[in-house]
């Protein structure tokens, strides 16, 4: 077993791009005293800061604030894995879930958003390591040889066919030589980013357009009355509107816990070995996940690393985002594991460093977005795992709700159906605990080619018994 890899500040996105001026400065000082605006936006994520970039891009002298209690993308928006694509991976569940015409209208409109985050750095000068590579979802054991097949079927009935193509052992393999991976599915339409860099050069955007940002500021209580009021240690904010994208911190909310749920994600980065990844033909940039429940998610750098993830693992009972979601010796030593086990012929290549971070997960998979109190007040979180994309629409969505424009945006169905409930305590957490533990387990004997025991098969099974779109079929 290796070393446990050296936690990083946050994550090794953020540490390298604090260290250039550009997403480092300039500040944004802790809210002091009392102030008003037109908009109040909770949370310096993508949700919050895509919400600020679409607002004023609509009514330009729009007055917004935007608090953060950390700094902008400390959260899981400057700690991700970078893979920035719409839904096309879930063309299933959202047939199942929303029937085909909502269906066809989420991924027709999800997908715009990688090639305009693309269009927007280019336009911004925010170099946020843009590569539009593709996603490949690899099998890595015989048992998901053909896992496509469902997504396939559904494409086509979607007529979409064309953004999937199917790949042999072989054209995987010219793609990406780990002994590991069998045959797989390529989505054209995906692309990777540097999430810290994305994160902080909107920052910086906003702040040139005029949104005034107070990091360090976090929101102890929000007022909803006619006009809303984000109450914080040392000042408050009075607004017309507010928004809510506080990501898995939304579970604190009463409203909202019954919808929310939290996991962990765990990444280590590779020390640079561009000869490497040329000598197993990893050159074309594309995002890498396997087929498991609980995912290992993997892509390169510019400068020839490997940043390789675990989704699905759940320090404990965690029911507070504490310290342990930032960072775990035990799951980041597994991770580190892992990539060697894909990826032998980086043995000898030192991770640099790991870290983690907190994945709200909603019943259905997909974010929900909606409004409060006496509709003023504005939400969405929910994107279990895939937020860097349809963050991008959660802002034209959030920014349309906050300026009551009855569009198209307000209509799809991720704002108008309720998400599902999940069971409420003392059953939720323990229950999360054994279904999870349950997925793992299955996926990792599977990976190893041993038998998955009835009990295991059956409790990894219940979520989607259940109505989830969570864990195996
Ligand atoms: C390890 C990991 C890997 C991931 N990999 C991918 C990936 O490869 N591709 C992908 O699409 N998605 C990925 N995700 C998910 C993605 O990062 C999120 O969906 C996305 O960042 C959500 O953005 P957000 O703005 O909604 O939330 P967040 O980024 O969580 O932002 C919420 C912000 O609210 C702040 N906050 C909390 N409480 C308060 C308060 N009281 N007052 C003020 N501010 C507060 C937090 O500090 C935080 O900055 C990953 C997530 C993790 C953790």
């Amino acid at each position: 077993m290796t070393d446990a890899p050296r936690p990083a500040e946050r994550s090794w996105w953020l540490e390298e791009a604090l260290a250039l001026p550009e997403f480092a400065g300039p500040e944004a000082p802790a809210l002091q005293g009392d102030t008003t605006a037109d908009v109040v936006i909770l949370g310096g994520g993508y949700t919050g800061l895509w919400t600020a970039w679409f607002l004023k891009e609509r009514e330009p002298d729009l007055d917004v604030v935007l608090l953060e209690s950390d700094i902008c993308g400390g959260g899981p928006s400057g700690r991700n894995g970078g893979f920035c694509e719409g839904w096309w991976d879930r063309i299933r569940d959202l047939r199942q879930t929303y029937g085909d015409a909502d269906a066809m209208e989420l991924l027709m409109t999800a997908g715009r958003s990688p090639n305009e985050i693309g269009a927007w750095c280019e336009a911004n000068g925010v170099d946020a390591w843009f590569r539009h590579g593709g996603d490949l979802a690899v099998a890595t054991n015989p048992m998901h040889e053909g896992a496509w097949d469902g997504t396939l079927e559904a494409a086509r009935a979607l007529g979409v066919e064309s953004e999937y193509r199917v790949l042999s052992r072989e054209q995987v393999q010219e793609r990406c030589a780990s002994p590991r991976f069998g045959g797989g599915l390529l989505i054209h339409d995906a692309a990777t980013v540097h999430p810290a860099r994305l994160a902080r050069g909107l920052r910086r955007v906003l702040l040139e357009r005029g949104v005034r940002i107070h990091e360090r500021t976090t929101v102890t209580r929000l007022g909803m009355g006619a006009r809303a009021v984000a109450e914080t240690a040392l000042g408050s904010v009075e607004a017309g509107e507010a928004v809510i994208g506080l990501g898995a911190w939304a579970t604190w909310w009463k409203a909202f816990k019954p919808r929310l749920t939290v996991r962990g994600s765990y990444i280590v980065v590779t020390a640079p070995a561009p000869e490497r990844l040329a000598d197993m033909h990893w050159t074309g940039g594309e995002a890498i996940r396997d087929l498991r429940a609980s995912i290992h998610y993997l892509r390169t750098t510019p400068d020839g690393r490997i940043a390789f993830g675990l989704g699905g693992l759940q320090p404990d009972f965690a029911r507070r985002i504490d310290h342990r979601y930032d960072y775990d010796a035990r799951f980041t030593r597994r991770v580190a594991d892992d990539l060697y086990r894909m990826f032998p012929n980086f043995e000898g290549i030192a991770t640099d460093s790991a870290w983690g971070g907190p994945i709200n997960v909603s019943g259905f998979t997909m974010p929900f977005f909606g409004s409060l109190g006496r509709g003023n007040v504005h939400y969405g979180f929910g994107y279990t795992g895939n937020g860097v994309g349809p963050s991008h629409l959660g802002g034209k969505i959030l920014a349309a709700l906050a300026l009551h424009a009855e569009d198209g945006l307000t209509r799809l169905a991720v704002v108008t159906r309720k998400p599902k409930r999940f069971p409420p305590e003392p059953i939720r957490s323990p229950g999360v605990l054994v279904a999870n533990a349950a997925i793992r387990r299955k996926d990792d004997l599977e990976d190893d080619g041993r038998r998955v025991g009835p009990i295991t098969r059956f409790v990894a099974r219940l979520p989607r018994r259940l109505g989830y779109n969570l864990g195996p079929r």
